[in-house]
């Protein structure tokens, strides 16, 4: 189940099964077919921070013979930093007018309890940037910071980026990069410093017409803020470089709508999806994994449209209730409590916990999985018992898993349209930076549903064969004259207007 995170050898391969499939299926040029099958460029380098001394709680039975170490007056409120990993970082101003009696490496803080000091020191990151196309424009991708990132699984979503990029139609190509490391094990010093290193090492290699970043899992908006100023400090015209990263916060260049963008836009696919069925969304039961960017924006907007989000299960948990969670206590539960380090639904108590098999397997009609990789594989789509499943994260279901979703005709929007808001919207950040404009949410918003319904209207017209022009979109230069899968159907639309390019423009030698 980890591959997509990295861990089973030819996984890139077996991802681009789809590619070579509607390749054959559309009869592309062979030489483009080489050109799109490995990325342009796969950098692998390295980054070093130093690292601040930690503090290791100690077990009650490990006190023992310490227990009459004097208190340090250390100030702890400000200068101890929580981590998620129940360490805590020692920031040096705790040692300002302090007052400090350590044994054998053990600290007793008042109110806390007795710690041993772990020391810190420099320590080296593996760091990823793959940039698979740019035949329609600048190489865009998120930023991954995971502890199960790697080349296979970077290399993967980056030629997905180069699909969604055309799904889309925003002219960018496809790229994806990180770094291999838990975020919630350091503090916000030394995340901001991982991030800056990162951004020294790979300058040249980015930019706002060259490759532009954007968040993913384990990133966000703040580490857009440091990426960007880390780009622009010092550049003569550096406002004109505020397009080198999207999904910056509206304060500093962001766009409105971004942050929910994502969600706003697998919420745009089930509504075409449910349009069609005669399917009300008012009332339907809806699980969702994962309750980051995607998952939580997607269950309110949902939610807000009167669906009843039964369950959602993420890293640490999951939280169940028949009749539908309370979102925004929810949202409110992850990601405004301080002491929810993890950031986790586990512990919400609008909710009953329940297992992670126990999920698949609940009674909903919709399923949204919105956090990693590979998890929807056979025997977990065997357990489903929902009539549509729409990929937020990328890469959720195995092939395996596809296999059994079609043989049960449980119905799938595959990732390249369904999470394809948030390139799209992040493209209009992009813009509003080239032109220094603002656009309201309502204006984003208009434009997103248009881009996002037009062309998962094409890919339905590909998947039954449908060719038609309409006021909306025209779906006739994509069929293939056969019905195929809508996953298929997707990689034929996106290959056809990659392949444009090179055909009509040709190739340098
Ligand atoms: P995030 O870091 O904000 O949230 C990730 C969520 O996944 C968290 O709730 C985490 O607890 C959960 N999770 C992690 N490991 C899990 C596991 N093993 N089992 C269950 N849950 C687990 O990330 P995000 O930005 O919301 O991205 C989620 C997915 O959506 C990823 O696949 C990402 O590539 C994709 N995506 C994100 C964007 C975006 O704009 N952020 C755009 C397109 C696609």
């Amino acid at each position: 189940m980890a591959a997509r995170n990295g861990n089973k050898k030819g996984f890139y391969d077996e991802a681009m099964e789809t590619f070579h499939g509607a390749a054959d299926l559309i009869g592309m040029n062979p030489r483009v077919r080489m050109e799109l099958e490995e990325p342009d460029f796969e950098h692998i380098f390295y980054v070093t921070i130093e690292t601040r001394d930690r503090l290791v709680p100690l077990q009650a039975s490990e006190v023992g013979p310490l227990a009459d170490l004097p208190p340090s007056g250390v100030k702890a409120g400000a200068a101890l930093e929580p981590l998620a990993d129940g360490k805590f970082v020692l920031h040096r101003r705790a040692l300002l007018d302090a007052d400090i009696t350590t044994r054998q490496g053990v600290i007793n803080i008042p109110g806390r309890g007795f710690f041993r000091i772990e020391r810190g020191g420099p320590r080296k990151f593996k760091a990823y940037r793959v940039q698979h196309n740019q035949v329609r424009g600048p190489y865009k991708g998120g930023i991954r910071f995971h502890q199960d990132a790697s080349l296979d699984l970077f290399k993967t979503l980056a030629a997905d980026m180069t699909w969604k990029t055309a799904i889309a139609e925003v002219p960018f190509g496809g790229a994806k990069g990180g770094i291999r490391f838990d975020p919630m094990r350091y503090s916000s010093e030394e995340v901001e410093a991982i991030t800056t290193r990162y951004v020294y090492k790979l300058k040249n290699l980015m930019g706002p017409f060259l490759d532009i970043p954007a968040p993913d899992v384990g990133t966000n908006a703040q580490i857009m803020a440091y990426m960007m100023r880390q780009y622009t400090d010092g550049e003569r015209e550096h406002h004109a470089l505020r397009g080198v990263v999207t999904g910056k916060d509206v304060r500093i260049g962001g766009s409105e709508g971004r942050l929910k963008a994502t969600g706003q836009g697998v919420v745009y696919c089930i509504e075409e999806w449910a349009r069609e069925r005669g399917f009300a969304i008012k009332g339907a039961r809806v699980l969702v994994q994962g309750f980051g960017n995607v998952g939580s924006a997607t269950a309110e907007i949902l939610a807000a449209q009167g669906a009843r989000i039964v369950a959602v299960n993420d890293a640490f948990g999951t939280v169940h209730a028949d009749g539908g969670l309370d979102v925004p206590a929810l949202q409110r539960h992850v990601h405004e409590s301080p002491a929810n380090l993890r950031r986790t639904v586990a512990g919400f108590t609008g909710g009953a916990a329940i297992t992670k098999a126990d999920f698949w397997a609940l009674d909903a009609d919709i399923l949204v999985p919105a956090a990693l990789g590979e998890e929807i594989d056979g025997e977990v789509a065997e357990q489903l018992k929902v009539k549509l499943v729409a990929e937020g994260a990328n890469g959720p279901t195995t092939q395996e898993g596809d296999r059994v979703l079609q043989a049960r005709s449980i119905d799938v929007i595959p990732d390249i349209i369904c999470n394809a808001g948030g390139v799209t919207v992040s493209y209009y950040e992009w813009l509003q930076n080239q032109k220094l404009e603002r656009w309201t949410e309502a204006d984003v918003n208009q434009r997103l549903e248009r881009a996002i319904k037009s062309n998962y209207a094409i890919i339905r017209d590909v998947a039954r064969d449908t060719p038609r022009r309409t006021p909306l979109h025209n779906s006739r230069p994509f069929c293939v004259g056969k019905p195929v899968d809508v996953r298929t159907a997707a990689m034929c639309l996106a290959l056809r207007r990659v392949e444009a390019h090179y055909l009509l423009e040709g190739f340098s030698q």
